[in-house]
C-alpha cells in the first residue's frame, strides 16, 4: 500500500497513519488553513471505478446525514484521482479495541455501559433504515467525555459496492457476522448479533467462535455458541440467556430490536441470579420470552370534531387489533454428533458462499433505495433536532465510573424516567378537581364524558368501538417530556393517555382489562386510528378496578412507554415535533369508564 503521508486530500494534509482496516487506511489529517482543526481521513483502498462514483457519493451522503451523539459524524467525502475518501471527526483516545486488547475481561457494568450506547446508535440507524453491518470494538471510538461513538455505518457495504466487486469476503468482519449476513442478507437484527458477540467476548475474554475464516463462518451458520458459564464463573443466568438470545441463529428469535437487547441485558445484570447455572441445558440456555406484534387497522371515520386547541374531548374510533400472542422462542438444543456433521456441511456451504462473494453475487441491500431522497431533508432536520435534545441528556457525573478515563453517563430511557421520579415534576396534580393547574377538560358529549367525580377524573365512552380523548395537563404543545398518570378501568375495555395531539394527529397509549397494551396513532387526514404496537406484559394489572401507572417519556422523536415503573416498549416517529396531552379511554363492545389520578408531568 502506498504511503500517503505528506500528501493533500481536499483541505487536509495527511500527517500519519492511524490504522489500517480490511478495505481502507485511516490517516490523521491537518486542515491546511485552520490550525487547530484535525480530522480522520478514511481512504478506501481500491481505486473506484467510474460507474461507482455516483453510488459512492449517494451512500456517503446518506451516511453523513446520520447525526446522533453516539455516531461518529462524517464531515465530508470526495473522490479525487480515483481515490474515494471520507472525512470524519478524529478521536485521539482511539477505539475500544485499543483500550481493551483482545483477551481482556471486562466487568459487566462496563460492558453494559458500552452496549447501551452502541445500541442507541444502532437503533437510531435502524429507525432510519440503515444497517451498520460491521459492528466491532474497532469501530467503537472513545469520545472526549469518555462516551462511545460508533463509526463506519454502512461503509462495509459501500466499500464492497465501490471496489468493483473485488473483495473476497462478504461485507463485515467475520468473527462478529450474523449467519444471515454471511449468506448476504444482512438486516437490522444482524447488528444485534454482532453486539451480542462483542458482549460475549468482553465477558468471556474470547469470542464465541474461533478458527480459520471458513471455520468461523461455518460455526456462525451451524454451531451453538459455547455456554458462557463454561468460560467464566459468576455470570447471572439471566445475562447468559439474554446474550444467547442475541446470538440466535434465526434473526426472528433475537430481540425485536437492538435497544430491547441492550435494555434486557441491563435488566438481567440487575437480577443477580448466580450459581444455578449448572442446571441449564448444555447447548443453549433458554432465551427470554419476547413480546412482539404490530399491526395497523383501518377503522371507520370518526364522526366527531378534532379541536385544534385541544380544549375539548375528541371522539375517535378505537377498534383495535387483537393483542399479539406472547411468543417464547426456544431454539432446539443440538447434540454434539449432529453438530460436527452440520459443521462439515456448513464449511462446504461457507466456501461456496465465499466464491459467490468473490464473484460479487452477494445480495447487496442497497439502502439508498430504502430511504427516499424526498425524505432526506426532513430526516436531516429531525436528526439534527434529536441530536440537540439527546445531547442535553448526557451528563458527566462520577456515577458512570466505567473506568478511570470514562466520566460520561448515558441515561437510557428507564434510567431517565427513574431519575425524573426523584425530581419535582412541572405539574403534580392529584386530579381531585381542577384546582391544581391541570386544566382538564370537562364536558359531556353523545359519545362520552370528561368529568371530575368522587375525587378522580373520569373519562367515559358510551358507544361501542370508540375512543374519547380528554385534553389537559398542559396549555401549550409540549416536546421532550415525561407524562405519568394512574389509570383505573372501572367499566369496559381500555384506558390510558394521549400525547402529541395537534389538529392532524395524536398518539394513544392504553392498557386493556386483559393485561395487554396498545400504542396507536390517530390521523385526522386519514380518519385512521392505527395500531403501532400491541402486546402484553406481566407488569400490567389485569381486570376492572385495578390501578396501573402509565407513563410515556418523549425525547426528541423517541417515545418510551412504561407501566408500573417497568419499561414496556418504544417507538420512533421522526415526523413528531410537539403536541398536547390528554387522557384516553376506548371501548370495545360496551360502555367504558376509566378513572384517573396523580398526573405528573416533567418537562425535560
Ligand atoms: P477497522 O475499523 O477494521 O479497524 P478502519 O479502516 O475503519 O478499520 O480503521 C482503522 C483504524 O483507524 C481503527 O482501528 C482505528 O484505530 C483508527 N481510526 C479509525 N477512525 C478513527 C477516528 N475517527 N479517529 C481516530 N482513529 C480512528
Ligand atoms: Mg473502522
Amino acid at each position: 500500500m502506498i504511503n500517503l503521508v505528506g500528501q493533500q486530500l481536499g483541505n487536509y494534509r495527511l500527517l500519519h497513519l492511524l490504522g489500517r482496516g480490511g478495505f481502507a487506511e485511516v490517516y490523521l489529517g491537518q486542515h491546511i488553513w485552520i490550525q487547530n482543526k484535525q480530522a480522520a481521513i478514511k481512504i478506501l483502498r481500491s481505486q473506484i471505478a467510474e460507474e461507482y462514483i455516483a453510488d459512492f457519493r449517494q451512500e456517503a451522503e446518506l451516511i453523513s446525514m446520520l447525526r446522533h451523539p453516539h455516531i461518529v459524524p462524517i464531515l465530508d467525502y470526495a473522490v479525487e484521482r480515483d481515490t474515494a475518501y471520507l472525512v470524519m471527526d478524529y478521536y485521539p483516545e482511539g477505539t475500544l479495541r485499543r483500550r481493551h486488547p483482545r483477551g481482556s475481561y471486562l466487568p459487566l457494568t462496563e460492558i453494559i455501559a458500552y452496549v447501551k450506547q452502541a445500541a442507541e446508535a444502532l437503533q437510531f440507524a435502524h429507525n432510519h433504515k440503515l444497517i451498520h453491518r460491521d459492528v466491532k470494538p474497532e469501530n467503537m471510538l472513545i469520545g472526549r467525555q469518555g462516551e462511545i461513538l460508533l463509526s463506519d455505518f454502512g461503509i462495509a457495504a459501500m466499500a464492497h459496492q465501490t471496489s468493483s466487486m473485488s473483495t473476497q469476503q462478504p461485507t463485515g468482519t467475520v468473527p462478529y457476522m450474523a449467519p444471515e449476513q454471511i449468506k448476504g442478507a444482512a438486516r437490522p437484527a444482524s447488528d444485534q448479533y454482532a453486539l451480542a458477540t462483542i458482549a460475549y467476548e468482553w465477558l468471556a475474554s474470547e469470542r464465541p467462535f474461533s478458527g480459520t475464516y471458513h471455520e468461523i463462518c461455518a460455526q456462525h451458520l451451524m454451531a451453538p455458541p459455547p455456554p458462557l458459564r463454561e468460560r467464566v464463573k459468576n455470570i447471572p443466568m439471566e445475562v447468559e440467556q439474554v446474550i444467547m438470545q442475541g446470538l440466535a441463529k434465526d434473526p426472528a428469535q433475537r430481540f425485536p430490536s437492538v435497544l430491547d437487547f441492550a435494555l434486557a441485558l441491563e435488566a438481567a445484570s440487575l437480577s443477580g441470579t448466580v450459581g444455578s447455572l449448572s442446571t441449564l441445558p448444555r447447548d443453549l440456555a433458554p432465551p427470554m420470552p419476547t413480546f412482539s406484534g404490530s399491526t395497523s387497522t383501518p377503522v371507520t371515520p370518526p364522526e366527531v370534531n378534532i379541536d385544534p386547541s385541544h380544549s375539548s374531548s375528541i371522539q375517535i374510533p378505537a377498534k383495535s387489533t387483537q393483542p399479539a400472542p406472547l411468543s417464547t422462542h426456544m431454539p432446539k438444543p443440538q447434540g454434539r454428533d449432529r453438530r460436527s456433521l452440520l459443521l462439515g456441511i456448513a464449511l462446504v456451504a461457507c466456501a461456496l458462499l465465499l466464491i459467490l462473494g468473490a464473484l460479487g453475487l452477494f445480495t447487496y441491500q442497497n439502502h439508498k433505495q430504502q430511504i427516499q431522497k424526498a425524505n432526506a431533508t426532513a430526516t436531516m432536520t429531525n436528526m439534527a433536532a434529536r441530536t440537540a435534545t439527546t445531547s442535553t441528556q448526557q451528563t458527566t457525573t462520577a456515577q458512570a465510573n466505567v473506568n478511570a478515563t470514562a466520566t460520561f453517563t448515558y441515561l437510557s430511557p428507564p434510567e431517565q424516567y427513574n431519575q425524573l421520579k426523584r425530581t419535582p415534576p412541572t405539574l403534580n396534580d392529584p386530579m381531585h378537581d381542577n384546582s391544581q393547574g391541570g386544566r382538564w377538560y370537562e364536558g359531556e358529549h353523545s359519545f362520552g364524558t370528561c368529568k371530575f367525580l368522587a375525587n378522580a377524573y373520569h373519562v367515559s365512552v358510551t358507544e361501542a368501538d370508540y375512543g374519547n380523548s380528554c385534553g389537559g395537563g398542559t396549555d401549550a404543545p409540549v416536546h421532550d417530556f415525561a407524562f405519568e398518570v394512574q389509570a383505573t378501568i372501572i367499566q369496559g375495555y381500555s384506558g390510558g393517555l394521549s400525547f402529541g395531539y395537534n389538529n392532524q394527529q395524536g398518539y394513544h397509549f392504553v392498557v386493556r382489562v386483559d393485561g395487554t397494551y396498545r400504542i396507536s396513532r390517530y390521523s385526522s387526514a386519514q380518519n385512521y386510528n392505527s395500531t403501532l404496537i400491541s402486546g402484553s406484559s406481566s407488569t400490567i394489572k389485569q381486570g376492572l378496578n385495578q390501578t396501573n401507572v402509565l407513563a410515556i417519556l418523549v425525547r426528541g422523536s423517541d417515545f418510551s412507554f412504561f407501566v408500573n415503573g417497568q419499561y414496556i416498549t418504544h417507538w420512533t416517529d421522526t415526523t413528531y415535533t410537539a403536541g398536547y396531552l390528554g387522557l384516553y379511554a376506548a371501548s370495545a363492545q360496551s360502555r367504558t369508564e376509566v378513572a384517573y389520578g396523580n398526573a405528573r408531568i416533567w418537562k425535560l
